[in-house]
Order: C-alpha cells, then structure tokens, then sequence
C-alpha cells in the first residue's frame, strides 16, 4: 500500500519522467508500433486492492492496444477500442464511472484526433452515450463539423447507431462518494491513449466525466481539441488529464507538438518544459508518442495511472510518480 500524506494542491513533487529518449535509427525500426495509455493523473492514495485493480485494468488496456497493432490496426482504430474498454471499466473517470456533476447528473467529454489527416471530432455535455469517444469519432467521420455539445450532440446521437444509455447507467458508490465528500478536486480517471501504428500514423484520444461537482455547464480540456488532446504525423500524439482549466490556458497538447514542430525539441524536452515551466505543480499530466515511437509518460501530481509499450518489447504499468 502507498500512501502520501501531502495534500494534491501542495505538491511540488515533478513526476518521472519516463521517456526512451534519444532514439537511434536502429532504434526506431524496432519500434513500428507504440502505445501509450493513461488512465488519470491526481491519484494521492489508494488500498492494495485499489492499486492492483488498476494495474489490471491498465494491463487488460494495453494487451488489447499491443495485439490490435501487432496485427495492423489503425492508430485510429486502436486508440478508439483501447479508449472504449477504459470508458467501460467502473474504475475510470469516463464512461460507466463517470464523476458526479453539482447536480448529481453526468455530463461526458471526449475528443479525437488522426494525426494522418489533421481530422478530428469532440463533443461535451453529453448523457446518454455509453462509450464517448465513438460519438466523437462520428462527429469526425459522418459531420461537418468538429465539436458539437450536450442537447445537439445528442440529436446528432440520433442520427447514427451509437449505443445510448439512461443517465443512470454512469451512476456508482464510489463517485457519489467523491461528490458527497464536495471536494471537487477528485480529477482521477480520465483515460486517454495515444498511438503509433505500423503505417506510421499517429492518433489521441481522450475521454472523461470532467470534474467532481462542476456546474454550469463546465466544459475541461478533454474534449478541446489542442488542450487536452492532438496528434500531427509531423510531430507527436499527446492526451492529457488533471486540472482542465490549466490545459485549456496554455493549450498544453498542442504546445507540446509546437515545441517540436517549431523549436526543434524532442518529445522529452517538450514534455518537460510544459510540466516544469508552463504548468504549475499538481495541475497533472499527460502522455505523448512521437512520429518516431518515441513514448513519454510524465506528471506533475504524485501519482498518474499510465503504462506503455511497443514492438521492441517494452510493456511498462506506472502509477506513482517515483516509481
Ligand atoms: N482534465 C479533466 C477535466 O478537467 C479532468 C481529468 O483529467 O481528470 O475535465
């Protein structure tokens, strides 16, 4: 069991930065394929039997992300299934295990990217669809549009076969439990991948309930396009998670693609530099998969559900950030 003491918004632990930096050409031929998933930043404490559902959940994740591209798949393909298996999983912020807005209702973010094309879709607000992500898979594919919200998201709903279902589908103890204790401050859970497949495109995703007792229609960074979530083949994947309102402020997923694009940086040195410089400590974290497989998982915050691997063998499940 692993216990920190100190309060998330006193926090001034960086996070690990586990990175397979400085990639040889050698190197990157061995990765063909990359994944990188996250389930969460925020995480201060959890029982033993916490810690080892999660780690079983995350593993459970990232099999079926390593087996869909070993044989092929998409990134975009493999990030929305990947993304769909987490958002059916109680234990995430997303999905079935949605948080509890001020009204005791849910309202589900997700957005998504394909860094092959520069296409992308988003919706907020949204309280009947049961996997997220396939909604703003199908604003990509089948609108004109990019972003659509609660009440016309759901009519767009209408239009397509997406599975729909009531409200209280996203009920659970635990986040009731998360509400009642009125802290809005529980960000664990939002999930999140970002690929690298054989064909050598890039895809993100990024899929949550929001914030524990947000009001007024609050919209984070998951669904935004650019905050919490991008991918360009000419750069990187990134998929965030923690607190939104800081991710929107300093569009954090592009900005990592932009150091790259425009300042020359690696992955790792653009990760770092968000983390360290441009947000403040606790805010959260992300993870980030370079056009060369390159895979960063880092967090400001003591802890960020995140685990990785690709085709040269690597399969690594974190959860603290000093492991
Ligand atoms: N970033 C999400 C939001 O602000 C929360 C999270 O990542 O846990 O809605």
């Amino acid at each position: 069991m692993k216990y920190h003491l100190f309060a998330l918004a006193t926090v001034f632990l960086l996070g690990a930065c586990d990175a397979r930096g400085g990639s040889s050409e050698a190197a990157a031929a061995d990765r063909n394929w990359a994944i990188c998933i996250h389930g969460g930043a925020g995480v201060v404490e959890l029982t033993a039997e916490q810690e080892q559902a999660y780690r079983k959940s995350m593993r459970v994740a990232l099999d079926l992300g390593r087996e869909l591209l070993a044989d092929g798949a998409s990134a975009l393909d493999t990030v929305e299934r990947v993304v769909n298996l987490l958002e059916d999983d109680a234990l995430f912020n997303a999905g079935r295990g949605a948080v509890y807005t001020a009204e005791t209702t849910h309202e589900l973010d997700a957005s998504i990217m394909d860094g092959s094309t520069m296409a992308c879709g988003a919706i907020t607000g949204v309280k009947t669809i049961k996997n997220p992500i396939s909604l703003a898979r199908l604003v990509m594919e089948r609108s004109k549009h990019v972003f659509l919200s609660g009440d016309g998201a759901e009519r767009f709903a209408d239009s397509t076969d997406v599975q729909r279902v009531e409200n209280s589908y996203f009920d659970t103890p635990q986040r009731l439990r998360a509400l009642q204790k009125a802290m809005g401050k529980d960000t664990k859970g939002t999930v999140g991948c970002v690929v690298l497949d054989q064909q050598g495109n890039l895809a993100a995703a990024t899929s949550t309930g929001g914030m524990t007792a947000k009001e007024f229609g609050r919209i984070g960074d998951s669904p935004m396009i650019g905050a919490g979530c991008y991918a360009s083949n000419s750069s990187c994947a990134v998929s965030c998670t923690g607190h939104g309102e800081q991710f929107i402020r300093h569009t954090v997923a592009r900005d990592v693609a932009a150091q790259m694009e425009y300042g020359g940086k690696s992955l790792q040195e653009a990760v770092d530099h968000v983390l360290q410089t441009v947000l403040s400590p606790g805010d959260g974290g992300l993870i980030a998969v370079s056009k060369d497989g390159d895979l960063v998982a880092a967090q400001n915050t003591p802890g960020m559900f995140r685990a990785r691997a690709d085709a040269s063998g690597l399969l690594e499940i974190k959860i603290w950030a000093d492991e």
